[in-house]
Order: structure tokens, then C-alpha cells, then sequence
């Protein structure tokens, strides 16, 4: 009646859950308390902050002139959590929210709507990296219709003999061989074309699939690799990248068995990739699975170093034999100026080095960063410099034409500008 408009924003707490399994829940139940105040004072005392679970949190804006002004208080909740939070007298800890916006009349006519539809767009805030508000917009719905689509095909992908593997080598940089190459999934759809692992997999990983679709990951990698040993080239490993759910709510250790026994791969030539997150995120249950592992032979990498929380008393508990430091990290390396990137990248190596881990660098492109990493006595490197991910056949032909991949370790290495396969 009065013209004005009603906004709520809802919030979620980005990655509470590795803070609750990490912390602990009484520190978490602290945080949530924080965040709460945090959230009362950006709101102001005109408008409604309610907590509705776990860390999830609603503000409801009244009487808004304008649908910019839920875009600025949406911003100053977000100003507000960039200060850390002193947990105790030793431990600060910046926790960042994703805050989804919906509008009254503009978006729904009733709270129900309004609700989801700000849960809608909190989501979206997620996909676009965390640690930002977007407003709904009818696109988003379709979004998740096609989100819908998608599950349903994927359902069907393993019968339907849509995915595939590809390969990507790794350079041992100590005498220039490639010992490694990591096991990647492609999904080519029938109805959805190619789709990349980073839509696909954490629809497989929500609904369950990717139990049944590691296992076909697992064992294609595996038939690969005794192929290639059939053909004569030993001594080769693959690395497998293992979610959260196949390590905690499957089988692993009865499966990987199996698809070792079947395909006649040696346990010494697999290793199994998981992310740091989901080794902090269940530390007790994972170190007693990845025992497993390392008891018959199997290898393990720690995926995507740096990205997560990881804390280095657990990471000393875990049985790991490789750190594989993210990408993120190499990108700045080999540029002018002296980064952080370099200060952690260095770091990460000596540590590595001092725990007797072998150390990956990932995503490396540039011979600028192959002679840092080289400089800073990196083990081994993977990435686009050396060379995209491969089909079977052609990563095959790849290994043997690289120089020394049979006879004595290769001096052309030595020139790392020129690395032409012959
Ligand atoms: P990841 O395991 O960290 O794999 C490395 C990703 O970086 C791959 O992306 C690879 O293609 C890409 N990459 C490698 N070198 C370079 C480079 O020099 N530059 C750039 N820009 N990118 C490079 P991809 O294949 O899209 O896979 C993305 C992620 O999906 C993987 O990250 C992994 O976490 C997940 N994933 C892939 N296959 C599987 C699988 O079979 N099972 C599970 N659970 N996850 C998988
Ligand atoms: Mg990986
Ligand atoms: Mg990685």
C-alpha cells in the first residue's frame, strides 16, 4: 500500500561444517553466537535476524525504498565478518557468510516463496565463490531445474558408456621421468553435451552416485594402466582422486581390493588423491581407512594443499606419502616482485620435505614457475606446461617418446625451455 518493498537475506556461514569437525562443536556453538551478534549489529535494531538452523541465519528488511538497499545492508553484513573472531586468548578465526537476497512483491507474493527463493540465490552466492550476497533472478530457477536435468542424466551415464577417462602426466624433476600420471573423469552427455567435473561431481557426490562412479573410476584407471603394462611399460603409477563419500560411506578398502586383484595392478603403483577438507573433516575415521591403505601398499596424496583448514598436527597423524599444493599457489610463481604465493609455495616444500613427503606442484604452465619450482627442489610436477590431460591412447604414446622414459634419465630436461617430445 505505502509503495515500499520487503527483503530478506538469507546466510550461511561458509564451510561451518570443517570449522564444527575441526574446532569442535562447543567452539562452533561459539562462532554461531558471534556471527549472531555480528549479524544484529549490521542488520540495526529496525529489522528482524533470525536464526533458522544449523548456521544458517534470515534477515527481514521492512520498508524499503529501494531493492538497493538490501544489496547495501546484505554488504555490511559482509563488511562485518571480515574482522576475525577471537575464539580464545591464542586463536582468531575469519569465518566468511554467502548471503542470497529475495524481494516482496518482486520475487513472491508469500514467506514460503520468498524463503526459497533467497535459499536459491545463497546458493548461487556459493557457486560464485563464497563470501558474496546475490539477489534472485527467475534465471536461477531454471538453474536449478537444469541442476535437476542434469542428476537424472548422470543417473544413466555408466550404462550408457558416456564417461571416460582422461590422463595427465607428472614430472619427477629430480631425472626428468614420468612415473605418474593422474586419472581425470570426462562426462560427455547425450542431452547436456560435455559437462566438466566441476558441475558434475558434487551433483554425484549430493545424490550418492559417486559411490558407483568411483568404482568405475577406479577400475577403468586400473585397466588402463595394466594395459600399458602389457605393452611394455613398467614402473608407471596411477593416481585416482577419491571423494568424501566413497573414504567415509563405501567400502573403499573391499573395493579397491578387488579392482586391484581383478586388473593385476600392484597396490605400489596406486595411489588414491583426496582433498584436504575431507581428510580434516572426519580426521579419526579417515587416518583409520587411509591405515588401510598404506598397510598393503596403496599410496596417498593429499589433493589441493593450502585450499582448506588444515592443521598441521593432524596432517602429521595421517598417513600420507604426497602433498600436491593447488594451483592457486602456483599461478604467481616465476612473476617479478616477490609474492606470497612464492613464500607459501617454498614453505609447503620444506615442510613437505621435513615429513618425508613427496611433493606435487599442480597447474604449472609456464617455464617460469618449472625453474622456481626446480630452484626450490619441488619433487614433481603436473600441468599444462608438461601436458594437458590425455586419452589413453595418446598419453601412452606420450610417455614412451618422452626422452629417457626407458634408458638413462634425460639431460634435455636440464633446458627446461624445450621440452619437444620427439
Ligand atoms: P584435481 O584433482 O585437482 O585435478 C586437477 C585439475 O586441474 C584438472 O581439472 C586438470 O585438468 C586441471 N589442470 C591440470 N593442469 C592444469 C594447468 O596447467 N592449467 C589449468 N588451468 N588447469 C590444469 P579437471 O579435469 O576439470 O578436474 C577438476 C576436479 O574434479 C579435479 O581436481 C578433481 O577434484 C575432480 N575430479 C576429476 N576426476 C575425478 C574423479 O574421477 N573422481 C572424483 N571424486 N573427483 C574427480
Ligand atoms: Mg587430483
Ligand atoms: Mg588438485
Amino acid at each position: 500500500r505505502q509503495g515500499t518493498c520487503v527483503a530478506l537475506l538469507f546466510l550461511d556461514l561458509d564451510r561451518f561444517k570443517d570449522i564444527n569437525d575441526s574446532l569442535g562443536h562447543a567452539t562452533g556453538d561459539r562462532i554461531l553466537r558471534m556471527a549472531a551478534q555480528r549479524l544484529q549489529q549490521a542488520a540495526g535494531p529496525s529489522h528482524t535476524v533470525a536464526r533458522i538452523g544449523g548456521d544458517e541465519f534470515t534477515v527481514v528488511l521492512e520498508d524499503l525504498a529501494h531493492a538497493g538497499d538490501a544489496d547495501a545492508c546484505a554488504q555490511r553484513v559482509i563488511d562485518a565478518f571480515d574482522t576475525p573472531m577471537l575464539i580464545d586468548d591464542r586463536q582468531e578465526i575469519v569465518i566468511t557468510p554467502s548471503i542470497g537476497i529475495s524481494l516482496y512483491p518482486d520475487h513472491a507474493q508469500v514467506p514460503t516463496d520468498l524463503l526459497k527463493h533467497a535459499d536459491t540465490a545463497m546458493y548461487q552466492a556459493k557457486a560464485a565463490g563464497r563470501h558474496t550476497y546475490m539477489r534472485y533472478t527467475d534465471s536461477m530457477d531454471s538453474n536449478s531445474r537444469q541442476r535437476a536435468g542434469l542428476v537424472a542424466s548422470l543417473r544413466r551415464a555408466i550404462e550408457r558408456n558416456e564417461l571416460r577417462l582422461a590422463y595427465q602426466p607428472q614430472l619427477s624433476l629430480g631425472d626428468g621421468r614420468i612415473r605418474c600420471v593422474e586419472a581425470l573423469l570426462r562426462w560427455n552427455s547425450a542431452e547436456h553435451g560435455e559437462v566438466t567435473p566441476a558441475q558434475f561431481i558434487p551433483l554425484a557426490e549430493e545424490s550418492g552416485m559417486i559411490v558407483a562412479i568411483g568404482e568405475w573410476v577406479l577400475r577403468e584407471a586400473c585397466n588402463t594402466l595394466a594395459d600399458w603394462q602389457r605393452t611394455g611399460l613398467a614402473d608407471m603409477s596411477i593416481a585416482v582422486n577419491v571423494s568424501a563419500t566413497q573414504l567415509l560411506h563405501s567400502d573403499l578398502p573391499r573395493t579397491v581390493e578387488r579392482i586391484l586383484r581383478e586388473t593385476g595392478v600392484a597396490p605400489e603403483q596406486l595411489e588414491l588423491e583426496l582433498t584436504e577438507s575431507v581428510l580434516m573433516a572426519r580426521a579419526d575415521l579417515a587416518v583409520e581407512r587411509l591405515q588401510f591403505f598404506r598397510r598393503i601398499g596403496v599410496s596417498i596424496a593429499v589433493d589441493d594443499f593450502g585450499t582448506g583448514y588444515s592443521s598441521l598436527a593432524y596432517l602429521r597423524r595421517l598417513p600420507i606419502t604426497t602433498l600436491k599444493i593447488d594451483k592457486a599457489f602456483i599461478d604467481d610463481l616465476g612473476r617479478p616482485g616477490d609474492s606470497e604465493d612464492a613464500a607459501i609455495t617454498t614453505t609447503v616444500i620444506a615442510m613437505a620435505r621435513s615429513l618425508g613427503l613427496n611433493v606435487v606442484a599442480e597447474g604449472v604452465e609456464t617455464t617460469a614457475q618449472l625453474d622456481f619450482l626446480r630452484r626450490h627442489r619441488c619433487d614433481v610436477i603436473q600441468g599444462y606446461w608438461l601436458s594437458p590431460p590425455l586419452q589413453a591412447r595418446q598419453c601412452l604414446d606420450f610417455v614412451r617418446d618422452w626422452p629417457g622414459h626407458a634408458g638413462p634419465a634425460s639431460p634435455a630436461l636440464e633446458a627446461s625451455a624445450d621440452h619437444a617430445v620427439p
